[in-house]
């Protein structure tokens, strides 16, 4: 099949401007198995040789974290262990070791799945993404990123060149968890990833991402209002269910039903708060 495999990001970024029906490829994990690989008048432009799209590191903003990074290199980084420990752990559930050793954080992404395992960690962390193209450079608040079902506001002429995470407070709950038929290698019928700071009165990080709930992954905006809008405790079971109604559109489908989904999505939401409710808050003083 037509495969353009340039070495230099400039070079890479010209080629789709000449050509902008390329199709990107990663670590091929998902554009391998796509029923139509290789389908006649398909070009792909592989990013695997391409420099300075791998690697993680500390910068003002947060940890910057190259697309072509592999899901083991993110479960394995010291800083990405230290500073986000709940993306280190959805990598390291992300597919089998073999796929992790492929699979990139771009390709997940941008493969736009509801159901993949790191969006949602990146919805909880306030992630925003960088697209580059020959025009230059934007940066898009991650939570902006999914337009519709398998849909996002990429242009054909961009690839996603990086992630930003901010570092989460020093105190910060991380907490993430995929339920699926099987512990390992199975797509989740929900993912949780939740980053909590504070305490009542004194919110400073409430922010909960979810997976395999809606046709997109989404930021539960109405959970986080029900919790920082109550000042004294934490809201009751039934305020936080239907507070998270509101934000998730669950259906049935092949994997789950709706009701199994909102029914496990409510018990994950109160597993993330349970030290919430033992402790009072989390914060430096405990
Ligand atoms: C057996 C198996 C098990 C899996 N298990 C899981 C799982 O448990 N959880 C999960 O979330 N996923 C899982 N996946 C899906 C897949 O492995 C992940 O989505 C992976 O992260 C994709 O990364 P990649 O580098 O292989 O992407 P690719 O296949 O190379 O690309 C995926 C999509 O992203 C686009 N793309 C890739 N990189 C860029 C870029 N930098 N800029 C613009 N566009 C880009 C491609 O054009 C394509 O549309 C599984 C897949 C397989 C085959």
């Amino acid at each position: 099949m037509p495969w353009y495999a340039p070495r230099h990001l400039e070079e890479a970024l010209a080629l789709l401007a000449e050509r902008p029906g390329l199709i990107p490829i990663a670590g091929g994990t998902d554009v391998m198995v796509d029923g139509n690989a290789g389908a006649a008048g398909r070009e792909y432009l592989s990013l695997a040789g391409v420099a300075n799209l791998r690697g993680v590191s500390e910068t003002p903003l947060g940890l910057a974290i190259g697309a072509l990074t592999t899901m083991t290199e993110i479960g394995r980084h010291p800083l990405v262990c230290r500073h986000l420990p709940a993306l280190a752990a959805s990598a390291r559930v992300t597919g089998a070791v073999a796929i992790q050793n492929r699979a990139t954080l771009g390709g997940n992404i941008m493969n736009a799945s509801p159901a993949a395992d790191n969006p949602p960690v990146l919805l909880a962390y306030g992630a925003s993404v960088v697209l580059m193209s020959a025009m230059g450079s934007r940066h898009v608040p991650y939570a902006q990123f999914h337009s519709g079902y398998k849909e996002t506001i990429r242009r054909p002429t961009e690839i996603l060149g990086e992630v930003i995470v901010p570092f989460p407070p020093d105190h910060a709950h991380h907490y993430f968890r995929k339920v699926g038929t099987r512990r390992a290698q199975a797509i989740s019928k929900v993912g949780l990833a939740a980053v909590l700071a504070g305490r009542p009165g004194s919110w400073e990080c409430v922010r909960f991402g979810l997976a395999s709930v809606a046709a997109t992954p989404i930021l539960a905006c109405a959970l986080a209002a029900a919790i920082t809008g109550s000042d004294h405790s934490v809201p009751r079971d039934e305020e936080l269910a239907e507070a998270l109604g509101r934000d998730i559109a669950a259906r049935d489908d092949i994997r789950s039903t709706a009701d199994y989904r909102r029914r496990v999505a409510i018990n994950l939401v109160r597993e993330a708060l349970a030290p919430w409710r033992s402790q009072g808050g989390f914060d430096a003083s405990h």
